[in-house]
């Protein structure tokens, strides 16, 4: 990589500006030790094994058993991935890190016999557990995870029938990704300056975001003509994989693919419903927004090829890292005083890992154990955008932290349902403070459009795939079959009326289904509009100051696992199983519109 010439080695980064893992493990020896410890007690955990059904007693030491490994290994866990994630040329923390995951699979398997041999034991017989033990009531709600599907579950033979079948199952979906990350072949195209560029996946996101037309036209006809002349495989694999949900979902004594999907997760099919519903009734807000990007960009037509490159150029202003940390502690003041210790513990005690090296990971994230601080590795650039993702990652790691000193191990962790709730009503909060703050016309229309982007891409664009997933299970389920036609006559029609009469229906558009991987992911992109529009309603409640909003958010974030994702968003005070948070969301979003509207008026006179 030419990119990584000018930047220094791990051992150069002042160490302010790295994340401190010696409060993990002050020595390597010491994190193998810790190694050795769990590697000792994969035989204990499975001297349970066939012995939950003789009382109260053994599941009890049963279930701390596999608990405590399992806390211990996260610990080891990520301290490896951290070191090797900091420099990954290193080759000692490679070899630690491989060994870690060796180690993380072994845990696996020797723990794989417990939620089995659970749903084995007769209900009234785990009650009685329950009743005679009072150590136990702590684990209710982590067996009745576990045992609530119990209804669903098939006799012992005919599940081993179905899981020896699993790798069949899922055939297709490996023939999708072999095909799609592997065996296409892309045509090399011109840049911007004229050269030659090889078309990928990532260049193409890229490549939709340049500020020339003609090299995004250019890609996106070319991306699209290599899967036109596949457009009968992808047909087949999606299909396929379609009718495997379906299938499952019938065996298993569902209704539809839906209900099992959403049953995982303890989520009412009425959250879905209430999303594509909401959405849809207001799809004339993503037509406005549309038609001012036509209006902002000044083309003849607009075509979907236009739809990601940036409206407002460049941002007019930047955070160096310490401003950025001066402004996150002001734009997160409506988040309170308990909040804004843990945001000054983050900044001292070194949670950060802040400016890139040599061989560091690229990107950002927040992670850490139950044991551990939750760290956050970023690769800094003095931006706008990069004061954004600190705040993003801040949110999950105040999530993680007060969850962490809130609850047990058992409950230490949250759902995928309810992670990025914690991190984007951050962002929302700073998209508020920076509209309350920032004067400058060219700043707010920048601040404005990043917001509304990004509200078009989680939640209109995320909803436009759950709709088109439900739709082909619905119709295959109902006999419909899942052709080539069907499919590009159907998704053609689903993004005309997503994005309105002001953009052109190019042939192309209509073939996009057959590039996307999350349609083989099982009911899952919803959750990623129901999250931003929770995360919206939220923000909205806390900057404005509604009594006891900030209490109920509080109270979710340290809730973890404790409860079912729906019911720890109640207390949150945001009722998914209605529609009020997602038109809320809506308001908001109209809101951002009309005053982009009106700056984009007052910036051309
Ligand atoms: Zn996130």
């Amino acid at each position: 990589m030419n990119e990584s010439k000018g930047l220094p080695n791990r051992k150069e980064v002042p160490e302010k500006l790295t994340w401190d893992l010696s409060v993990i493990f002050k020595t390597d020896q010491d994190f193998e030790a810790a190694y050795q410890a769990v590697d000792n007690q994969l035989s204990d955990m499975t001297s349970f094994k066939g012995r939950l059904n003789e009382g109260a007693e053994v599941f009890q030491q049963a279930i701390e058993k596999l608990l405590t490994v399992s806390n211990q290994l996260e610990t080891v866990y990520v301290y490896a991935h951290m070191k090797n994630d900091q420099d990954t040329a290193n080759a000692t923390y490679q070899g630690m890190y491989e060994r870690v995951s060796a180690l993380a699979a072994k845990t696996g398997e020797a723990m794989s016999w417990f939620e089995p041999e659970v749903l084995k034991i007769p209900e009234a017989q785990l009650n009685s557990y329950f009743e005679e033990n009072s150590n136990l009531t702590i684990y209710r709600h982590f067996i009745e995870q576990m045992t609530e599907n119990r209804a669903h579950t098939l006799s012992a033979n005919e599940e081993a029938l179905l899981a020896g079948a699993s790798e069949l199952f899922s055939a297709s979906s490996k023939t999708f990704n072999v095909l799609n990350n592997a065996d296409l072949q892309f045509p090399v195209i011109k840049d911007e300056d004229g050269n030659d560029i090889q078309l990928s996946h990532g260049v193409y996101g890229q490549l939709m975001e340049s500020t020339d037309r003609s090299v995004r036209e250019a890609a996106f006809k070319n991306l699209y003509k290599v899967y036109e002349g596949l457009i009968n495989t992808f047909a087949s694999t999606l299909s396929s994989n379609v009718k495997y949900h379906n299938y499952d979902a019938k065996v298993h004594h569902y209704h539809s693919a839906r209900e099992k999907a959403l049953s995982a997760n303890h989520i009412p099919e009425s959250v879905h419903e209430n999303l594509l519903e909401v959405v849809s009734d207001h799809l004339p807000l993503l037509h406005r927004y549309v038609a001012l990007r036509k209006e902002l960009l000044n083309v003849e037509e607009l075509h979907m090829y236009d739809m990601y490159t940036p409206l407002t150029g460049e941002a007019g202003i930047k955070y160096a890292y310490e401003e950025a940390k001066e402004a996150t502690l002001k734009a997160l003041q409506p988040l309170g005083e308990e909040y804004r210790k843990v945001l000054e513990t983050a900044f001292h005690d070194r949670w950060i890992d802040v400016v890139e090296n040599k061989g560091k990971r690229s990107g950002a994230y927040s992670s850490g154990a139950y044991e551990t601080n939750p760290y956050i590795l970023l690769n800094w650039h003095d931006s706008l955008n990069h004061l954004y993702t600190l705040v993003h990652e801040l949110g999950h790691s105040v999530h993680s932290y007060f969850t962490r000193s809130n609850q047990p191990y058992v409950y230490g962790d949250y759902s995928i349902f309810l992670a990025e709730i914690a991190s984007t009503t951050n962002e929302n909060i700073l998209t508020d403070y920076l509209l309350h703050t920032q004067k400058d016309p060219h700043i707010r229309a920048y601040v404005l459009n990043h917001y509304l982007d990004g509200f078009k891409g989680t939640i209109f664009r995320q909803t436009q795939f759950a709709e088109f997933e439900h739709t082909i299970h619905e119709e295959a389920a109902k006999g419909t079959p899942l052709t080539s036609d069907y499919l590009t006559t159907y998704y053609g029609e689903l993004n005309a009326r997503y994005y309105g009469p002001s953009v052109e229906k190019d042939p192309e558009i209509a073939l996009e289904w057959s590039r996307i991987p999350h349609f083989y992911y099982n009911y899952y992109v919803y959750q990623y509009a129901t999250g931003f529009s929770a995360a919206t309603a939220l923000a909205d409640k806390i900057t404005k100051g509604e009594e006891g909003a900030l209490d109920h958010y509080l109270a979710y974030l340290k809730a973890g696992s404790s409860d079912y994702p729906i019911e720890v968003m109640k207390k949150a005070g945001v009722d998914m199983t209605q529609k009020g948070y997602i038109e809320q969301a809506m308001r908001v979003f109209e809101m951002r519109l009309n005053e982009l509207e009106k700056l984009v008026q007052e910036l051309k006179k």
